[in-house]
């Protein structure tokens, strides 16, 4: 049982932002920010570790459309688009989905801190990371 798949099929309710054959928007019921949309697959797949690239790239086209659509209409200042792919990185929903959540400023309720951490050797983090 997945709540996405159910949202899909209409079994559950959704404020629709946007739906086409492949992929479906909706207004997160968080609402994070004003206007915080989820874009989703309609087909099911956990995350974007498991998706193929054409569903990947389906999502990502509604995304580049929803996202300047969504900043003009709300007057947001700018937006995050967000994955969040596994529990570890705070995935709740294991559905893939991207998140967009409208800027209005700095100090809106959303936060990312990308803290200093341990020094890397580029060199070595590249042969690793290019495999
Ligand atoms: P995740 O943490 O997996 O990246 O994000 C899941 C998001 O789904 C959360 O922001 C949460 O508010 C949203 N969400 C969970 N259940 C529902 C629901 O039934 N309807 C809607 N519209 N959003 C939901
Ligand atoms: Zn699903």
């Amino acid at each position: 049982m997945c709540i996405f798949c159910d949202i899909i099929s209409g079994k559950i309710p959704s404020s629709k932002v946007y739906e086409d054959d492949d992929v479906l928007a909706i207004l997160d019921v968080s609402q994070v920010t004003f206007g915080h949309t989820l874009v989703m697959p309609k087909k099911h797949v956990a995350d974007i570790l498991e998706a193929d690239e054409e569903t990947v790239v389906k999502c990502a086209k509604v995304i580049s459309k929803l996202s300047k659509q969504i900043v003009h209409n709300t007057g947001a200042a700018g937006c995050n688009v967000l994955n969040n792919c596994g529990e570890v990185a705070g995935q709740t929903v294991h559905h893939l989905h991207f998140h967009i959540i409208p800027r209005y400023s700095e100090s809106d309720a959303v936060c990312f801190q990308f803290n200093e951490s341990e020094k890397q050797n580029l060199a070595k983090v590249l042969e690793k990371v290019k495999g």
